[in-house]
């Protein structure tokens, strides 16, 4: 029996390539009461906190970010990688293992003030949410959580973004 949204993610060894343990959300996904648990749980720390839009980072941060939206009753925005977004956009690059990444959102889907919930099934290295929060924060609004199904502590996210004076929270770690 499940009991933890930690029960419902499976993990692919060797994949994208040899040597990584991908953490796979999928299955909690498709999981009617783990994904509930999962949205219920992302939602928690927030009750009370005024939040005017959530933005998700693509392409597993649309789904949970959708589904929060959805709870809180607000717009939902998403952050993508480049090219994708069909109107005026910015871009932020950021660093990845090997290269270089750049996520862009529409340069009119924040408003100065605007307080925004950044959704995302993992953290990592945190340079992606970095690189969101950037975008967000360019457009004048303000993040005021970050919310993942997943933290990878080792590899230095939450510090990262702890560093910039966010909020964190997770779900579930994985070593
Ligand atoms: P970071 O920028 O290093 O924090 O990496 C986080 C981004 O990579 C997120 O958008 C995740 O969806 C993706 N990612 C990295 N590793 C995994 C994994 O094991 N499972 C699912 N997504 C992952």
């Amino acid at each position: 029996m499940k009991k933890n949204v930690k029960d419902y993610i499976r993990t692919i060894v060797d994949f994208p390539h040899e040597g990584i343990l991908f953490r796979d959300v999928t299955t909690l996904f498709a999981d009617a009461r783990g994904f509930r648990m999962a949205i219920d749980q992302l939602l928690t720390p927030y009750a009370g906190t005024r939040i005017d839009k959530v933005a998700g980072l693509e392409a597993r941060g649309f789904i949970l970010g959708g589904a929060v939206a959805h709870q809180l009753s607000t717009g939902f925005v998403p952050i993508r990688k480049k090219g994708k977004l069909p109107g005026q956009t910015i871009s932020q690059a950021y660093t990845l293992e090997y290269g270089e990444a750049v996520v862009e959102v529409h340069d009119d889907a924040f408003q100065p003030g605007e307080k925004i919930l950044l959704v995302d099934d993992l953290l990592a290295t945190g340079g992606t949410a970095e690189a969101g929060i950037k975008l967000i924060e360019r457009l004048g609004a303000e993040v005021v959580g970050c919310a993942f199904v997943i933290d990878l502590p080792e590899l230095g996210g939450r510090k990262k973004l702890e560093a910039m004076g966010m909020d964190v929270y997770a779900l579930c770690e994985f070593e």
